[in-house]
């Protein structure tokens, strides 16, 4: 492996709705995936994450597991459910509390916490007021990153705002996969712009209320067209305008990338108003990047969504079928950076990983399909370096197996195996490959 930076962040994330489970105690407040999970056929098996991985009662624990690896930041996010019960209103102190444990042993291990003000679970009673079709959800998603900041702001080093606007907007509302279940297609598009407004009034409001670096994490994933006709090219492009740009142009540009393939006009959707370009521009200390795959397309005429994904052939799988290709990673990362020059702030790699049909034999997971895919992919990160992208940090998805959205627990991504029925946690040869790069990296040459 060759030799990063020594301040380089070495890291993991997870998700609270994804880990925490115990989704009805200390007063903590619905949210759209308890909602949706309910709905029969949601979710595969019928699986929730009510339990999760018990992370709400074995947290300090599982920060032993992160002192073990040897750590240097870790990306958790914050339920807004749990800090606001009914998305408005005061603060839960009890919800708070728990961040603040987590953030102070955290640090206690020399572990810099990084929280995510939004990983998906909107409180419900917003939703039922229009969730992100509503402009007001924006208000109240800067209300909550006040009240979070004000309790932890002089303890994190980096916050980010909003985890993959893209899937909300599109797996959330369009396609009707991820909560809160709506099947809006179009439609969809103002929760877009909704989104990247909170992101911009909450980062306002960070700053106000003392927190010291902001960014965002989207997932980007390079567009490749299936062949070379013009139609597919198009296709690519305009997919590409969609699932890249439409949340970074703003971000980084201040102006909606070419929409018209969707019937958007330059200005972007209908409800973007005076000003809020402005605010959704504003300077930002760091963009997160998920990667897991490109994407290649075909041109699907006669369709509002003109395009269709085509599978990759020619590279392996993951146990959830996606590409691996860590070349993408690469490109993805040079392509941000000849877009956007010297106005792409330092990078973070926030999420990048696979899932593996884990089983436990012998007291171990012996998952060298997931050591050859971080393998490749931290490579991919350094090419991208030399190549001129500034990238400050890499996070694993996930430190632990978890509650995996629509499949359940049926996709593992963890270094550390969960067996959901006892809640044992057993590291995988992936922890002890991480966590001997991470010693190798650190030290000193
Ligand atoms: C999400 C995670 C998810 C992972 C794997 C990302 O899109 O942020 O919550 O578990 O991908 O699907």
């Amino acid at each position: 492996m060759p030799r990063f930076p020594g301040d380089f962040a070495w890291g993991v994330a997870t998700s609270a709705y994804q880990i925490e489970g115990a989704v009805t105690e200390d007063g903590r407040g619905e949210s759209i995936w308890d909602v949706f999970c309910r709905k029969p056929g949601a979710i595969r098996d019928g699986e929730t994450g009510d339990v999760a991985a018990d992370h709400y009662h074995r947290w300090n624990a599982d920060v032993g597991l992160m002192a073990e690896l040897g750590l240097t930041a870790y990306r958790f996010s914050i339920a807004w459910p749990r800090v606001q019960p009914l998305g408005k209103g005061p603060a839960s102190e009890p919800g708070l509390d728990f961040y603040d444990r987590l953030t102070d042993a955290l640090l206690a291990r020399g572990i810099a916490p990084v929280p995510t003000l939004y990983h998906w679970d909107l409180p419900q009673p917003l939703e039922d007021e229009g969730g992100w079709l509503a402009r007001d959800t924006a208000h109240r998603f800067a209300e909550y990153a006040t009240l979070a900041a004000e309790r932890l702001a002089d303890r994190i080093p980096l916050w980010i705002t909003l985890n993959e606007a893209f899937v909300v907007t599109a797996f959330g509302y369009a396609l009707g996969v991820h909560a809160p279940g709506q099947t809006l297609m179009l439609g969809a598009l103002p929760t877009a712009h909704h989104q990247l407004l909170g992101h911009g009034l909450a980062t306002s409001a960070l700053r106000s209320a003392g927190a010291r670096q902001v960014a965002i994490t989207n997932n980007h994933s390079p567009s490749w067209p299936a062949t070379d006709s013009a139609a597919d090219i198009a296709a690519a492009k305009a997919y590409d305008n969609l699932h890249n740009w439409m949340f970074a142009d703003p971000l980084l540009l201040g102006r909606y990338p070419d929409l018209s393939a969707f019937g958007v006009g330059p200005g972007g959707p209908d409800c973007v108003r005076d000003g809020d370009l402005a605010v959704i521009s504003a300077p930002l200390d760091a963009i997160g990047v998920n990667y897991y795959s490109p994407a290649r397309l075909s041109a699907l005429p006669d369709s509002p969504l003109p395009f269709r994904m085509e599978p990759i052939p020619g590279y392996p799988v993951t146990a959830f079928g996606w590409p691996v290709v860590p070349a993408g990673l690469t490109e993805m990362l040079t392509t941000m950076k000849e877009r956007y020059g010297d106005r792409l702030p330092p990078v973070h790699i926030t999420e990048n990983g696979c899932s593996v049909r884990d089983e436990v034999a012998d007291g171990t997971v012996d998952d060298q399909p997931r050591i050859g895919y971080l393998d490749s992919h931290i490579r991919a990160v350094r090419a991208a370096m030399t190549a001129g992208v500034d990238v400050r940090g890499y996070f694993v998805w996930s430190l632990m197996d978890n509650f995996e959205w629509g499949e359940g627990y049926h996709q593992r991504f963890g270094l550390v195996h969960v067996d959901f029925e006892t809640q044992r946690r057993t590291p995988k040869a992936s922890f002890a490959w991480y966590r001997d790069l991470i010693a190798a990296q650190r030290r000193p040459t």
